[in-house]
């Protein structure tokens, strides 16, 4: 017996994937959307007929679904497979557009009203992922709501699972000092991680952790809206960005992601390894201080 196919719609996609998060499996589909490289502007992709159809179908829907409070409405399925040709540039540095913006996940991913204490509710005392057996606190993030910076790191440290505050242990005092040396000071910025709980021994998040976590980190960023998001290392430059490239390929480059200038440079901890790169790290802090058009504090312009 043949099954008919049941044609793609953006209703089809918002129930499926509402099934998979109430089974809470919705992470597996993480695996597919990772692209091998990072598309550098005016490259043009192919797109299957299916997706071509799906968006068709979203041009026509003007609405996208609005998720029942509280819920969870996906992570993005292969996001880069729908570029979006950017229009000019919104600074005097190159944004490259990476697809991340607006795709048909993008939409399904919002939810609407959405506010930092909403989204710090629905993660609750979170059993969601194993991370949860060994935190002591739940690090959802700290500073200014209406941040126009904000930075992204990994994930919580020893110091950090304590205290349930972001970016507070050896590299974190980096990060303040960093923060410092633009002339801002911590609470009037925002930071966050890509997982809130600490993984054990610190060890770099695992992706279904990443697949299960990251869409309060994204349900934050659309909240905030800031103009710049700043990505400290790798675990956060790929996850938000979808790709394996290394950093070290695309540090200090400009990104669009929905609608919010994104860059990414070396973590804070790596610096502490690697103090050489600190002068690579300042340079692209001075690119997101000429966007956010700050100067340089006095005493730096002196020194
Ligand atoms: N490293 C991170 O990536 N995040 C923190 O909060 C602390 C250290």
């Amino acid at each position: 017996m043949t099954r008919e196919a049941v044609p793609p719609n953006k209703e089809n996609l918002a129930a499926w994937l509402q099934y998979f998060d109430d089974l809470r499996i919705g992470g597996f589909y993480r695996d597919r959307g990772i692209p091998q490289a990072v598309a550098t502007s005016g490259q043009v992709r192919e797109e299957s007929t299916e997706l071509s159809d799906l968006k068709a179908q979203m041009a026509k829907s003007k609405a996208a679904p609005s998720a029942p409070p509280g819920a969870y409405v996906g992570f993005p399925l292969n996001p880069d497979l729908v570029p979006r040709p950017k229009a000019t540039p919104a600074t005097k540095f190159d944004i490259v557009s990476i697809g991340r913006d607006e795709s048909l996940f993008t939409e399904l991913e919002k939810v609407k009203g959405d506010t930092l204490e909403r989204i710090r509710a629905d993660i609750g005392e979170c059993t969601r992922c194993r991370l949860c057996e060994e935190r002591n606190k739940i690090v959802f993030g700290s500073g200014n709501p209406k941040a126009e910076l904000v930075f992204v790191g990994e994930g919580p440290g020893r110091d950090e699972d304590l205290q349930g505050l972001p970016f507070v242990g050896r590299a974190g005092k980096l990060l303040t000092q960093m923060i410092e040396a633009m002339g801002l000071t911590r609470d009037k910025v925002y930071i966050a991680n890509v997982v809130k709980c600490r993984p054990p021994q610190n060890r770099p998040p695992e992706k279904d952790e990443v697949a299960t976590c990251i869409p309060f980190l994204f349900r934050q960023l659309e909240v905030i809206h800031p103009k710049v998001i700043v990505c400290l290392g790798n675990i956060a430059a790929q996850n938000l960005l979808g790709t394996m490239k290394s950093i070290s390929h695309f540090r200090g480059q400009w990104f669009d992601f929905r609608g919010m200038q994104l860059l990414a440079t070396y973590h804070p901890a790596y610096l502490l390894r690697n103090p050489a790169a600190k002068g690579d790290v300042w340079k692209d802090l001075q690119k997101v201080m000429a966007v956010l058009g700050l100067k340089l504090p006095k005493s730096a312009a002196k020194a």
